[in-house]
């Protein structure tokens, strides 16, 4: 088998030694392994638990840990790149990844590039740690169940999920809708609105992003998972239900996650990646197809036509002009963006979301009849892709709209 080309060109695109290493080691595993299991995950829709092992034996599970801790410390860019060439081999399984490392990345990366309290910082090294041995050295899985079906996840609300401080800890009550990793992930990486009494004001200054273990006490998985495509998060309910969760379950300073995604927001970018992973392979899948190269496929060259040129001619130019502002958008990412790296930061994820889908949607069209049948992973591409639009807080629609009310009106400007 020869070994696929990498999404952003090596030299081309500038990329450091690291984020040389780490692509490449993902394009590997992706190539070698994900991309023979990822049919299974999909018809079946669990989860993909295998990919983990290996995420784990390759040590990409702690991608995003600090390297004094033991991790890669990968940045930002560097895990952006990497967890795409997943993307492109396991949609399911690069996006469950993006819930598994944003709890290290947050509480890594994030927070050393933000300013906090000094008091709090020293604390909150001391306490991530417990994190990232268990991840290291027991290979244990984070998942990030934030949305609840009101406007909390899309940041207008207060999370309804509850923590309610006690000794040593806190009581969490709640329920979270679409928890990627529901069943399988060891600690839930929970928002949760922290109250010190019952009757206690709800401010979602006091957010608080809390490790619940999964197999804890009141802690439940509930409905159905049957969705239309990544079937292999396995997106379902969570419950929790008066859960003891211990003090040293805390992945951030208290207050710190609502200055984080003020100060920081390039970092709802993370769930990206997935789907520039599959705009890449639903090109490559039609490149394949056209020059009668399609392993399972009999050998039929359909490139002469010149309406497969041109349709593959605007692929590529969908590709790159995704590429192009991705890239862009995770190179300057950090805390305190200009206004227009924040605009820039919202067009790239709406490009990104939307062009997954229009690619695989034209590679479809492009390819004809035979290339969406099921032994061929080009209509599982198609529906993976649509999903991308879907995530909040950046779905599609609301980085249209903030976009356009960002672009009208100057910060704290109103119509009279
Ligand atoms: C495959 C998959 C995996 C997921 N995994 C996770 C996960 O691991 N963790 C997690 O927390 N969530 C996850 N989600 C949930 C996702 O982030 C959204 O919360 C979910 O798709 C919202 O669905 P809904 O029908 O409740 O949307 P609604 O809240 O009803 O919103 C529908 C649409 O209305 C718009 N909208 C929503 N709120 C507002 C608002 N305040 N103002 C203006 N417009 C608004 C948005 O465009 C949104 O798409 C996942 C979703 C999918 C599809």
């Amino acid at each position: 088998m020869s070994e696929d080309h990498p999404i952003f060109e090596e030299k081309a695109w500038g990329l450091n030694s690291k984020q040389i290493k780490l692509t490449r080691l993902a394009r590997k595993l992706g190539q070698e392994k994900f991309s023979l299991r990822a049919a299974h995950y999909d018809r079946t829709a669990t989860f993909p638990t295998e990919n983990y092992k290996d995420l784990f034996e390759s040590g990409l599970i702690g991608v995003c840990i600090p390297e004094p801790s033991g991790g890669h410390g990968a940045d930002f860019k560097t895990y952006m790149l990497t967890a795409a060439e997943i993307g492109r081999y396991c949609g399911a399984t690069a996006l469950t990844f993006n819930m598994h490392v944003s709890s290290c990345l947050w509480s890594g990366h994030l927070i050393d590039t933000l300013d906090i309290d000094g008091a709090d910082r020293e604390k909150h090294n001391v306490s991530r740690e417990i994190h990232y041995k268990r991840i290291l050295n027991e290979g244990a899985i984070y998942a990030q169940p934030f949305s609840e079906g009101g406007s909390a996840a899309a940041g207008s609300s207060t999370f309804q999920t509850i923590a309610l401080k006690v000794d040593n800890g806190w009581i969490v009550n709640g329920k979270k809708i679409f928890a990627s990793l529901s069943g399988h992930a060891n600690y839930y990486g929970t928002l949760c609105t922290e109250i010190s009494e019952v009757a206690g004001t709800q401010d979602r200054m006091n957010t608080t992003y809390l490790a619940i273990p999964a197999n804890s006490e009141g802690v439940s998985v509930e409905g159905e998972w049957d969705p239309l495509g990544m079937r292999g998060t396995v997106s379902r309910n969570l419950i929790f239900k008066d859960v003891f969760v211990p003090d040293n379950a805390k992945l951030m300073p208290s207050g710190v996650y609502h200055k984080a995604a003020k100060r920081w927001p390039h970092m709802f970018m993370t769930l990206t990646p997935a789907y520039m992973g599959i705009s890449q392979a639903a090109y490559d899948f039609t490149i394949k197809y056209l020059r009668g190269e399609m392993p399972g496929t009999p050998p039929v060259k359909r490139r002469m036509h010149p309406t497969k040129q041109i349709a593959v001619a605007e692929m590529r130019i969908i590709l790159e002009q995704t590429k192009g502002i991705w890239f862009q958008a995770i190179t300057e990412a950090g805390p305190y963006p200009s206004r227009e790296s924040l605009l820039r930061a919202w067009a790239a994820q709406y490009t990104v979301m939307e062009n997954s889908n229009k690619i695989a949607q034209l590679a479809i069209r492009t390819c004809g009849g035979q290339s969406m049948l099921k032994s061929l992973h080009l209509e599982r591409l198609y529906r993976d892709s649509r999903c991308g639009s879907l995530m909040l807080p950046w779905t599609s629609e609301l980085c249209l709209d903030m976009l356009g009310k960002a672009t009208l009106y100057e910060s704290g400007e109103r119509d009279e």
